[in-house]
C-alpha cells in the first residue's frame, strides 16, 4: 500500500496534537519541581538559604532559632513537605527547613 503525502501529514499532525497535552505537563511538572537556589538574584537579597541554621545572623539579626519555611505564613507545602511553594517564588520550591528574611508568622 502506498501511502500518500496527504495521508503521511494527516498522521503526523495527528500523533503531534495527541503528545502535545503530555509535552506540555512534562514542561509544567518540570518547573514546579524546580528548586529556589540560594544563588538566584532574588534568593540572595533576601538571604534565603536551604537549611536555616545557616542565616547570616550578622546580616539579618532579626532570624530567630526555630524560624523555618515550613512553620512561615508564605509557605504554600503541606505540614510535612521536605519542599513547598513560596508565595515570593512562584513555582519554584523552598525548603521547609529553609529561612529567608521574609520570614513572617502571623
Ligand atoms: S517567605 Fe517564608 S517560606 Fe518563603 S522563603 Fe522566606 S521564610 Fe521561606
Amino acid at each position: 500500500m502506498k501511502t500518500s503525502r496527504r495521508h503521511f501529514l494527516h498522521h503526523v499532525m495527528v500523533v503531534g496534537a495527541g503528545m502535545a497535552p503530555a509535552l506540555i505537563l512534562s514542561r509544567a511538572a518540570r518547573a514546579a519541581d524546580e528548586k529556589v537556589s540560594e544563588s538566584d538574584p532574588t534568593a540572595k537579597s533576601l538571604g534565603y538559604v536551604e537549611d536555616a541554621t545557616r542565616v547570616d545572623k550578622a546580616r539579618f539579626p532579626a532570624y530567630a532559632a526555630g524560624q523555618r519555611c515550613g512553620t512561615c505564613s508564605l509557605f504554600q507545602g503541606k505540614s510535612g513537605d521536605a519542599w513547598g511553594g513560596c508565595v515570593l517564588f512562584g513555582a519554584k520550591l523552598v525548603a521547609s527547613g529553609g529561612w529567608c528574611s521574609s520570614y513572617t508568622n502571623s
